[in-house]
């Protein structure tokens, strides 16, 4: 079973994680990076420390999760220079997210040169969505000069997760439709048509459709326009507002929804709200993804929340029995994997999500010719 070294570099982060075949032989978290006190000064200084403590002979391949794949990119890709050139050239496109995967990539060509390097793009699965639900009814000139359309992230994630939600029900992929929900500190909602994804929450960034963490999700863009005119806040201060002190941490002020849950349990209005406001969403996403799809064989809660909140999962389901959904109240306590009562049309399930597993699995898929 080949070794797979899997890297997620954020801009002060570098989360690893070495399989061998399915296990996993190594992992961890450098973190701070470059700032006082942290644990490396820079990404090479982090990967360096990473080839120091973990055994890296016969290594495969490295896989780089990358965020932004923009229009070229539906398929874990080897890199080259070419390759390279390209995510470069998507910056514009994701500011906050492609960089740190490109100094990540840049540093471990240089320090292992022999070993080849997939990019898997957090984009790619959402390649199949129809072009009615990624285009955005905008001046359609302005939109093809910029590349604005819906691109749609977590696709590692919810291609992960709609397959292991298949082998749940014992049914074939490709006979399978299932609405997936990632709830973690990012959160969207994917509607897979037998493997393959025909609509998603996030648009041309990680920004829009679920409430998250510290993003707003979806807002009517004059919100931005007004805060730009009326409030004169400049267009940097806007972006910061809408993706770093939105979400659950601009309605309460944290963005742990641990945190909010047992302040609503203390009857907290605020966190009454921002708990009302995030399943809310939810549920008009699952609404409009049962219409998307037609015919739907499950919905899959996953990532911190999704597997941790039988709270959430609860409350964004509830009174849907007429839609064939519902949630036995002890199934979802113990978090099992299906937890509706069973001879309901729709299951619900719990499956936790693994995006390292899949990006070393598409890593390998990727160095077959
Ligand atoms: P992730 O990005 O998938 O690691 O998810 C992280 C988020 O999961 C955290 O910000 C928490 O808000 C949330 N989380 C983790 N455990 C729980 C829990 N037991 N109940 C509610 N939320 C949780």
């Amino acid at each position: 079973m080949s070794r797979v070294l899997v890297l997620n570099c954020g801009s002060s982060s570098v989360k690893y994680r070495l399989f061998d075949g399915a296990e996993t032989s190594a992992k961890g978290l450098i973190e701070r990076i470059g700032e006082e006190g942290g644990d490396a000064t820079d990404h090479r200084a982090a990967l360096q420390h990473i080839m120091e403590s973990v055994d890296l002979a016969g290594l495969a391949a490295v896989g780089h999760r990358v965020v932004h794949g923009g229009p070229r990119f539906s398929d874990p890709t080897l890199i080259d220079d070419d390759v390279v050139a390209d995510v470069e050239a998507l910056v514009p496109l994701a500011p906050l997210h492609n960089p740190a995967a490109l100094s990540g990539i840049a540093v471990a060509r240089k320090l292992l040169p022999d070993v080849p390097q997939v990019a898997v793009f957090d984009t790619a699965f959402h390649a199949t969505i129809p072009p009615e639900g990624v285009t955005w009814a905008i001046d359609k000139s302005l939109a093809e000069r910029w590349q604005i359309r819906r691109y749609g992230f977590h696709g590692t994630s919810h291609a992960y997760v709609s397959r292991q939600t298949a082998k749940v029900l014992a049914k074939p992929v490709e006979e399978t439709n299932v609405i997936t929900l990632h709830l973690g500190n990012g959160a969207s909602a994917c509607a897979v048509e037998g493997g393959r994804s025909v609509a998603t929450s996030m648009g041309l960034s990680p920004q829009g459709g679920l409430v998250m963490g510290t993003r707003s999700g979806d807002i009517d863009p004059t919100v931005v326009f007004h805060l730009h005119r009326v409030a004169g806040l400049p267009l940097d201060e806007i972006e910061t507002s809408l993706t770093r002190h939105a979400g659950l941490v601009g309605l309460t002020g944290d963005n742990d929804l641990r945190a909010v849950l047992e302040r609503r349990q203390a009857g907290d209005p605020e966190a009454t709200l921002a708990f009302d406001v995030y399943c809310r969403r939810i549920r008009e996403y699952v609404g409009a993804y049962l219409a998307v799809l037609g015919r739907v064989d499950a919905i899959t809660f996953t990532a911190g929340v999704g597997e941790n909140s039988p709270v959430v999962r609860a409350a964004t389901l509830a009174g849907l029995e007429s839609l064939g959904i519902a949630v036995d109240p002890e199934r979802n306590r113990r978090a099992e994997r299906i937890i509706s009562p069973d001879g309901m049309p729709i299951a619900v399930c719990v499956v936790p999500t693994d995006e390292e597993l899949e990006i070393a699995d598409q890593s390998r898929a990727a160095l077959q010719p």
